[in-house]
């Protein structure tokens, strides 16, 4: 075994947590100031009003100090009172685990399932919301990470919108990789975070919260305060001038600065465009390798997660730990009902360069060919280059 598991493996393309820009490594080593120093108050401040900027929003986004799972669980223990009816939209792990959240807050829970290499019909959407007038929230993850699927959250949005109901998003591996914002899609409430397309550790949530979103949380006298789960205690917390109800994570701050910085002076299209231009160059070169893309069809397949069916006979957990013995390559497993069925490929922030198609190409087609699987790794690395020069 040339890359023992002892060791730091050479290049880590998982679908997050993904490794952080070196700037922002840098940037995690910065003072930690006290929270209160007049330094900080005024930092914090200039770090949330970049994140409004990046998330092109008319009033500055919630942070919560954790990762995202913390504002997906708040946002449902906020908004969701015991007479909602919720309509959860699942096409995959995260959609269906939002559910189980929507669910401890209402009994009134309807979903629209469908399998997990599938996206939601906005049409189904529709008819939904047409027969149940009463469906007072609806919530949807952009992209179901574990499926690598991307679901149409604007057309979506814009539904609900119309029908004047509420919607929780899940944004937490798209927003950075691809072009979403909160307005896009008519959000009241979008959660994404720092640990993913963003390049920074996987600590902290960012919220864009619509004005009536914050009305309704108000209005409901279960939406927690004084608590770690709270979203009402962070409202005014943005602002220099007011206190924190918690301690934020300091250090965490100063890397989120760093990533938001990268981000905006790259450019955002720029950005898009290397997470697009890198999942296409995998996507043609495992299909020139004779393999499956999970994702039903080429228009669903995420920018920031490229999911390969795993070929039939081949065990997906050896063949990831083949790929990191021998080749020194990470990738991330399936998660729930797709372990096992897919290997996914990420290219998120640092790791969106499409070189890095070639890598993982190699690694997964070398480790393949390992357990006896052989498959043409040449004509995949020609696809994937002739996608890449392509655009150059
Ligand atoms: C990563 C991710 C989250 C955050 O949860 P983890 O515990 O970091 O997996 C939430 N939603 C989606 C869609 C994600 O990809």
């Amino acid at each position: 075994m040339r890359y023992a598991n002892n060791a730091e493996p050479v290049i880590t393309l998982t679908s997050g947590p993904v490794n952080a820009y070196s700037e922002v490594l840098r940037a995690l080593s910065r003072t930690v100031l006290y929270d209160y120093d007049p330094a900080f108050l005024a930092f914090y401040e200039k770090v949330v009003v970049k994140a409004q900027k990046a998330m092109r929003l008319s009033a500055p986004p919630v942070v919560l100090h954790g990762e995202p799972v913390l504002g997906l669980e708040a946002a449902a223990a906020s908004l969701i009172t015991p007479k909602d009816v919720v309509l959860n939209l699942a096409s995959g792990v995260y959609g269906k685990g939002f559910g189980y959240w929507a669910k401890r807050y209402s009994p009134h829970l309807l979903e629209i399932e469908v399998p997990y290499n599938e996206a939601i019909d906005p049409k189904s959407v529709a008819d939904m919301l047409k027969k149940h007038p009463e469906i007072a929230i609806v919530s949807v993850c952009h992209h179901d990470t574990p499926s690598g699927t991307i679901n149409p959250i604007n057309e979506i949005g814009a539904l609900v919108s119309a029908h004047g109901g509420y919607l929780i998003v899940d944004a937490v591996s798209s927003f950075a990789g691809m072009n979403t914002h909160p307005d896009d899609c008519h959000a009241d409430i979008y959660v994404t975070g720092a640990g993913k397309c963003l390049g920074a550790p996987p600590a902290l949530t960012m919220l864009g919260v619509s004005d009536r979103a914050w009305d309704k949380m108000k209005a409901n006298p279960a939406a927690p305060t004084a608590s770690m789960l709270s979203i009402l205690d962070w409202e005014h917390a943005w602002s220099s001038e007011r206190p924190f109800p918690f301690t934020p994570s300091v250090a965490e701050m100063n890397g989120l600065d760093a990533a938001l910085d990268l981000y905006l002076a790259e450019g955002p299209e720029n950005v898009w465009a290397r997470h697009a231009l890198t999942a296409k160059a995998t996507r043609e070169g495992l299909r020139a390798m004779g393999l499956s893309l999970w994702a039903a069809s080429e228009a669903i397949a995420s920018p920031t997660t490229t999911a390969v069916r795993t070929p039939a006979g081949v065990d997906e957990k050896r063949l990831r730990e083949e790929a990191r013995h021998r080749y020194g390559v990470v990738f991330s497993s399936g998660r729930g009902e797709t372990l096992g069925k897919l290997t996914r490929i990420g290219h998120m922030g640092p790791t969106a360069q499409p070189i890095y198609a070639v890598a993982a190409l190699t690694a997964y087609g070398g480790a393949l060919g390992a357990l006896g699987h052989k498959v043409p790794v040449g004509k995949g690395i020609d696809a994937a280059l002739a996608v890449i020069d392509a655009d150059a």
